[in-house]
């Protein structure tokens, strides 16, 4: 039988199965124990022994094997020490893990075709018109046509993605610490370019997280029509668990409609507009766009670990660092979306956006190469055999 135990270090609680075996004791519950206040959940650790037993036998032959696993980048990547030697393996090798949103079963399935690289994955595009009926359903995601806009380095659109601001456009960055459930910065851009106002709300602790919540809806109501912009699904969860915290703003308020109508930029973007980059994350569509972050590798993870620096030692060099990244991600969310107002104000040909040129392709005006070119030859009898 297995055993659960925890263990309780600094801030974090880690969970270690198979202690029983060796004890020779067996257990049919086990507790972990997470968090600041050491919450305690309970776990039927006889259902899941069979399902842990398999994939430590896995494990144990992977260790065991002569050679390493396949390389297969996943959402793990980035908390791993790894990561960047990973990456640059991937890269080299074209690998189509590369693409993010590919799950393992659509990999697999490509790889049983004979299909391994992204360059392969992009000669398999078959740009198609859209049937009259279709026209109003989603657009199916194209993982082909993805890697087809990363071979081109163009950005590749199908239809006419449609992003339209009608009002003040204030883009919203929010920072937490999930473990915690604790949101701790909310990052806000008013307008547009210069004349654009930032403002970004710390909460030292989690009793201030009210407080920058009401300064938010605050500034909210101040501005003339606000269109509420992010990116992304953790600024929905932000509003949604705030409100539920903290109280439902007056129905009907500028407020309460800017928060009911807030704009994910994502969904415009989805299956829509094919940036070249091999994620649709704002750090890579941002990057491709030319905006450069002043720490070029920083990330969600890295600024949750900035913060737990800055409880630590409240060293203000950490505060400025994460404020500063806030205020990046806010400046990267406007360039985004005016890159994607432009493309669907202009489905085709080549712009400029302000900062770098959008190169782009319309996936719909786009030649069918998979016809076959009419077959000739020097002996007439091979054009019949052909023909026939
Ligand atoms: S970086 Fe490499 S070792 Fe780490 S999780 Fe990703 S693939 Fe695995």
């Amino acid at each position: 039988m297995l055993r659960w135990v925890t263990i309780a270090h600094e801030d974090h609680t880690r969970a270690f199965w198979g202690i029983s075996e060796f004890l020779g004791r067996g257990s049919g519950v086990g507790k972990i124990i997470h968090g600041e206040d050491h919450a305690t959940v309970k776990v039927k650790t006889s259902a899941l022994a069979n399902e842990v037993r398999k994939q430590t036998e896995k494990i144990a032959a992977l260790v065991a094997g002569p050679s390493p696993p396949d390389l297969v980048l996943n959402r793990h990547c980035r908390e791993c020490e790894f990561q960047k030697r990973c990456r640059e393996k991937a890269i080299e090798r074209d690998d189509l893990s590369l693409l993010s949103g590919m799950s393992e079963k659509e990999r697999k399935k490509l790889h049983s075709k004979g299909i391994f690289t992204v360059t392969q994955l992009s000669y398999t595009f078959r740009p198609r018109r859209r049937p009259k009926r279709l026209r109003d359903k989603r657009e199916k995601y194209h993982h082909a046509l993805k890697a087809l806009a990363i071979r081109e380095k163009k950005i590749h659109i199908v239809g006419t993605p449609e992003l339209k601001i009608d009002g003040t456009p204030v883009y919203l960055d929010v920072e937490g610490l999930p473990d915690r459930d604790f949101y701790y910065l909310i990052g806000v851009r008013i307008g547009n370019g210069e004349s654009a106002v930032q403002h970004s709300l710390w909460a030292d602790t989690a009793a201030d997280e009210g407080k920058i919540w009401r300064e938010f809806l605050a500034i909210l109501e101040a501005v003339e029509k606000p269109v509420l912009i992010h990116y992304g699904s953790y600024e929905t969860t932000f509003l949604r668990v705030t409100i539920d915290r903290y109280g439902q703003p007056p129905i009907e308020s500028v407020v309460a409609r800017a928060i009911g109508s807030a704009v994910n930029v994502l969904l415009p973007i989805f299956a829509r507009v094919y940036f070249p980059t091999f994620s649709n994350g704002l750090k890579d569509i941002g990057g491709y766009l030319d905006f450069q972050w002043s720490s070029p590798h920083s990330s969600g993870l890295h600024a949750m670990l900035w913060r737990y620096e800055w409880e630590r030692t409240e060293a203000s060099g950490v505060k400025e660092q994460l404020l500063a990244y806030n205020v990046e991600d806010c400046v990267a969310l406007e360039l985004v979306v005016r890159a994607v107002i432009q493309i669907g104000e202009t489905p085709s040909g080549r712009q400029n956006h302000g900062t770098a040129d959008l190169n782009m392709v319309h996936a719909d005006q786009m030649p069918d190469q998979s016809a076959w070119s009419r077959f000739r030859s020097p002996f007439p009898e091979f054009e019949q055999a052909n023909k026939a």
